[in-house]
């Protein structure tokens, strides 16, 4: 498994194409799973033609060792929100999590600052929630807005847990 089986493909008002819920997707369900990726270390990435470079730049993140990821299933097409509904898991690190129950028709939105490649240019955030940030960027150091959101998926993760149990 890679993108959770309700989530698919559409067209978003934050940009372009999106992934929306299909179903209700319950607060703590996995939503991705690490899967389909293709790796390019920064070397490789500088021999690419411009088209796909830009692609790259659009679509992948960066891991902790430094190479940029390129999801080859639809979760690339998931928008940046500064108000998203999936985040990483703070337990497992090959999962990504529904920080609060997703109602059917609701596009799945993710905050970039944990994929934006560090050292890149910001980006523009254009996903007009209420706290947005209006720049996308790596945090090196661990901001309010950040610590906010692991709060949010600690709560979820503990959720996730006591349903187990
Ligand atoms: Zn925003």
């Amino acid at each position: 498994m890679t993108l959770h089986p309700a989530a698919e493909a559409g067209k978003s008002p934050i940009d372009g194409k999106g992934i929306f819920a299909k179903k209700f997707i319950s607060k703590g369900a996995t939503l991705w799973r690490w899967g389909k990726i293709k790796r390019f270390s920064k070397r490789q990435f500088q021999k690419l033609g411009d088209a796909q470079k830009k692609k790259v730049l659009k679509y992948a993140f960066e891991d902790e060792n430094g190479f940029l990821c390129l999801c080859l299933d639809n979760s690339r097409f998931i928008n940046h929100s500064c108000s998203p509904n999936m985040a990483p898991s703070l337990s497992d690190e090959r999962r990504d999590i529904a920080i609060r129950d997703i109602r059917p028709g609701e596009e799945i939105t993710y905050d970039y600052a944990f994929l934006h490649p560090a050292g890149e240019k910001p980006m523009r955030c254009r996903c007009h929630s209420t706290n947005c940030r209006k720049l996308i960027r790596r945090e090196v150091s661990n901001p309010p807005w950040m610590k906010r959101l692991k709060n949010l998926i600690r709560d979820a993760e503990k959720l996730k847990e006591k349903k187990r149990q």
